[in-house]
């Protein structure tokens, strides 16, 4: 049980799930509680009703309270509303049990800390005036005769709700925290990555990219960048229809993700636009590998029925000393696709400093 505050959007599925994660912690610490507390209320001669209601308490009030916050429609307050009246209770059977000082502790502590941890310092507050007003009404029902000492009965009575209920509030905290620790792994991929194709996307990519141009550059190894762009992609998209068109970019994608090695860095740069930084890589090494990356895309059959040909342009720049920076580096590659559209499209250019390029078709 650890601290949680709904929006106002999802206060109900958060209230609910609070619920049901109360819900265990309640049935044990209650059952275990009312050992400890029994234990110390056989010596008292209360009447009938006390053990009834403390009966009442241990083992249907887990199961009322739980129905209950799940079928309101505000059970996130529902249920901190219940914690504070556990905490109340724990305040009369404080009184009940004469003070009996190792029950009186232990009940008074696992509430104390099952209201920190659910939900922090503040309501750890409002959960000890609550108990002090459950042991002022307590008082007043039963009379103020503390009872300090606990008996060895008492004592062992106390034992199991004193090891198992922390220890479950523990286990509890550490499954909260795995699953927190996941669901942020989760969310870190999603912010790299595109929706539709699963790669990087452009803000990812660009990082990476740049970092790789840093690397190469200190330590004076070759690296090439490829970016490749869909040709008449729009004509795609108006013929078959927006979908048939993303089917194309996830298989697209596909092909890319199996003609490049792992350590290649790729990603979607813009719409129907992919980029590629290959480290360790000269210029002629790259150019081969783009134009497997071309012929694989212009024999493949893309579409449901597989009728769709499709035929991409790219350019390929490798790093050279003059680059001031990463920019200077995707400006070349930028300035070789454009030359392979402008030539007719469906082949690749490779830069030059020359400011001529080197062509495939
Ligand atoms: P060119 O050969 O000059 O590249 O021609 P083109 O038609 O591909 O031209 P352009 O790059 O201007 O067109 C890109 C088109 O890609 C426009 C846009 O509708 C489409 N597009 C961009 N993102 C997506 C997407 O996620 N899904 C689909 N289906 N289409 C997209
Ligand atoms: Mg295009
Ligand atoms: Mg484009």
């Amino acid at each position: 049980m650890m601290a949680e505050t709904p929006s106002s959007a999802q206060s109900a599925p958060v209230g609910r799930r609070f619920a049901r994660r109360v819900y265990p912690a309640r049935i044990l610490g209650l059952g275990l509680g009312f050992f400890a507390v029994g234990a110390a209320l056989i010596p008292l001669s209360h009447g009938f009703w006390v053990w009834f209601l403390l009966i009442m308490y241990a083992f249907a009030w887990p199961h009322i309270a739980y129905l209950y916050a799940t079928r309101v429609s505000d059970s996130f307050a529902t249920g901190k509303r219940q914690l504070l009246f556990d905490s109340f209770c724990g305040g009369l059977w404080v009184a009940a049990m004469a003070c009996n000082l190792l029950p009186s502790a232990v009940v008074l502590t696992m509430l104390s800390m099952n209201n920190m941890a659910t939900s922090g310092v503040r309501f750890f507050g409002w959960g000890v005036l609550a108990q002090i007003a459950g042991l002022l009404l307590g008082v007043a029902i039963f009379g103020w005769h503390p009872q300090w000492d606990s008996s060895l009965t008492v004592i062992v009575a106390s034992l199991p709700f004193l090891v198992v209920h922390p220890l479950a509030v523990g286990m509890m905290a550490y499954s909260f925290a795995t699953r927190l620790h996941e669901q942020k792994n989760s969310l870190k991929l999603l912010s790299r990555t595109d929706g539709l194709t699963g790669l990087y996307n452009r803000r990812y990519w660009q990082l990476r990219a740049a970092e790789e141009f840093d690397r190469s550059r200190r330590q004076g190894n070759p690296a090439s960048l490829i970016m490749l762009d869909i040709d008449h992609f729009k004509e795609i998209n108006d013929q078959y229809g927006h979908s048939i068109g993303d089917d194309v970019l996830e298989t697209l994608s596909y092909l890319l993700q199996i003609n490049l090695r792992s350590i290649d860095i790729l990603g979607r740069y813009g719409g129907e636009e992919f980029a590629v930084v290959l480290p360790e890589t000269y210029a002629k090494r790259a150019q081969d590998i783009a134009e497997r990356v071309r012929l694989a895309v212009a024999s493949d059959r893309f579409g449901e029925k597989q009728t769709l040909h499709c035929t991409i342009s790219l350019g390929v720049a490798e790093i050279s000393a003059t680059m001031k920076d990463f920019d200077a580096w995707l400006n070349a590659a930028d300035k070789a696709l454009y030359d392979a559209k402008a030539a007719g499209r469906n082949r690749t250019c490779v830069y030059r400093e020359s400011n001529a390029t080197e062509m495939n078709s």
